[in-house]
C-alpha cells in the first residue's frame, strides 16, 4: 500500500463539528496507514509551515468539543500570488499528497487556487454554520447553530411575554438566510426578515407593515412580538430597525444580536455524525485518488460533487419553506390572544 501524507486544515468561520471531522479523518487515515498533518490557523499554517503531526491519540475526546483543535482563521495572503506560491511550496516541501480543507465557499476558492498550481489531490468538507453550499443538504455546524439560536430565542420569548415586549433578534448567516429563516420558523417568530423575503429597498414598507401588525396584535390582546432578522440585511443594521420601531410604537422594544454564541458549543448529534461520515469518506476518496471534489450528504447519501460546482451558486432556502411560513403566519395572526 502506498503511504500517503494527508494535510488537514480548518478555515474561515469555525463551526461546531469541525473537531469531529478532524477526528474521523485521522482515525480513518490510520486504518490505511496514511500520515496526517494538521496545519494551524487555516491557510496561515500552510503558508508558514506551522503544523503538527496528528495521531489517533491526538484526536481522542474531541468529538464533543466546539471550535477546532487546529484553530481557524481568515488568511488574506492566500489571495496574493506570493501567499499562494508559499502555500504550494509548503505542500511540496512537506510531501503532502492530499489536502483536505474543512470550511466554507471562501476556503474552497483557496483550495481551487492551490489546485491550479499543484499536482496533489484537493478535497473539501463543508464546514460552516451558514449552510449555503450547494451539493449538500446540510453543512457541518449548521444544525448546532440553529439549535443554539432556537434555545436562546425560546428564552427571550419567556421574558418578552412577561412584559409584552417587541424584540428584534439578529441572527448570523453572512449573506444567506438558512439560519434566520429556519430558526424564525422553529421559534414561531411573528416576522422573519431574511434574504428570501425582503430587500433593503422595502425597509419603509416593511416597518409600516410591522407597526400595523403590532397594533392589530394589541387589539387582539397584547403579548410579545418577535422579529427575526438576518445579519447584513437591514439598512443601518438591527439597531436602526429597533430604534425606528421604538419611535413608531409606544412599546418597549428590545434588541438581541445573538452573534458568536451561534458558532460555539458542543456539536449536536447530527453534526457529529455528518462530520464523522464525511471525514471517513474523504479518506476513502483520497485512497481512490479522487481530487477537486467536495463531499456532502444529499438525501442521507454521501455524495461527491466537483468543488467548482459546490461554490458556483449559493444554496437558497427552499421556496416552499418561505411559502409555508407565510401561510402559517397568516393563520396564526387570526387566532392571536394574550399569552397568560
Ligand atoms: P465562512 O463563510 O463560514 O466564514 P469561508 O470559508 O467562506 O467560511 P472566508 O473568509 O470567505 O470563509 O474564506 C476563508 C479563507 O479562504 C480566506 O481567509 C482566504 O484565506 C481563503 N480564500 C478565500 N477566497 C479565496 C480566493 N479567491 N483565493 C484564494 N484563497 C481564498
Amino acid at each position: 500500500m502506498t503511504q500517503k501524507r494527508i494535510g488537514i486544515l480548518t478555515s474561515g468561520g469555525d463551526s461546531p463539528g469541525m473537531n469531529a471531522a478532524i477526528r474521523a479523518i485521522v482515525l480513518a487515515a490510520h486504518q490505511f496507514d496514511f500520515q496526517c498533518i494538521g496545519f494551524i490557523s487555516g491557510y496561515n499554517g500552510l503558508i508558514e509551515q506551522d503544523y503538527q503531526i496528528l495521531t489517533p491519540q491526538d484526536v481522542q475526546h474531541i468529538i464533543h468539543r466546539g471550535g477546532t483543535i487546529l484553530k481557524s482563521a481568515r488568511c488574506p495572503q492566500m489571495c496574493t500570488v506570493t501567499g499562494l506560491n508559499q502555500a504550494v511550496s509548503s505542500l511540496i516541501k512537506l510531501k503532502i499528497d492530499t489536502l483536505i480543507v474543512i470550511g466554507g465557499d471562501g476556503s474552497f476558492n483557496g483550495l481551487l487556487a492551490i489546485k491550479q498550481n499543484w499536482q496533489g489531490q484537493v478535497i473539501g468538507l463543508p464546514g460552516t454554520i451558514d449552510n449555503d453550499l450547494d451539493g449538500t443538504d446540510f453543512t457541518i455546524g449548521y444544525s448546532t447553530a440553529i439549535n443554539t439560536a432556537i434555545e436562546a430565542i425560546d428564552k427571550i420569548r419567556d421574558t418578552a411575554d412577561a412584559f409584552d415586549r417587541v424584540f428584534v433578534i439578529e441572527l448570523m448567516g453572512r449573506h444567506s438566510g438558512h439560519i434566520a429563516f429556519n430558526v424564525g420558523i422553529a421559534t414561531g417568530a411573528e416576522q422573519i426578515i431574511s434574504f428570501e423575503n425582503f430587500s433593503p429597498e422595502q425597509a419603509q414598507e416593511k416597518i409600516i407593515q410591522i407597526v400595523n401588525d403590532i397594533a392589530k396584535q394589541h387589539q387582539q390582546g397584547k403579548s410579545s412580538y418577535h422579529i427575526v432578522l438576518a445579519e447584513n440585511l437591514w439598512p443601518g443594521g438591527p439597531q436602526a430597525l429597533s430604534e425606528q420601531l421604538k419611535s413608531m410604537v409606544d412599546i418597549d422594544t428590545g434588541l438581541c444580536v445573538l452573534g458568536h454564541i451561534q458558532r460555539g458549543g458542543s456539536p449536536v448529534a447530527k453534526d457529529r455524525i455528518l462530520a464523522t461520515r464525511l471525514g471517513v469518506a474523504s479518506v476513502h476518496a483520497a485512497n481512490r485518488g479522487e481530487t477537486d471534489i467536495m463531499l456532502g450528504e444529499l438525501k442521507s447519501e454521501i455524495v461527491s460533487v466537483p468543488l467548482s460546482e459546490a461554490i458556483m451558486h449559493q444554496k437558497k432556502v427552499e421556496e416552499n419553506l418561505v411559502a409555508a411560513q407565510e401561510d402559517i403566519l397568516a393563520l396564526s395572526a387570526q387566532y392571536r390572544k394574550r399569552i397568560p
